[in-house]
């Protein structure tokens, strides 16, 4: 599992989330409300308790 930071690629949107997701491609498929995708700006592993 992985924490990522993402924000949104559009221009006038500052959309920021972190999201938990299973596979680093996860990321990738998440879209911004807006209509734009999210950039990645840190990763971070987790481990499973
Ligand atoms: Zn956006």
């Amino acid at each position: 599992m992985w924490l990522a930071h993402v924000v949104c690629s559009g221009r006038d949107c500052f959309e920021e989330l972190e999201v938990v997701v299973d596979a680093l491609d996860d990321v990738d498929r998440l879209g911004c409300e807006c209509g734009h995708g999210f950039v990645l700006l840190s990763i971070s592993e987790i481990e499973l308790v």
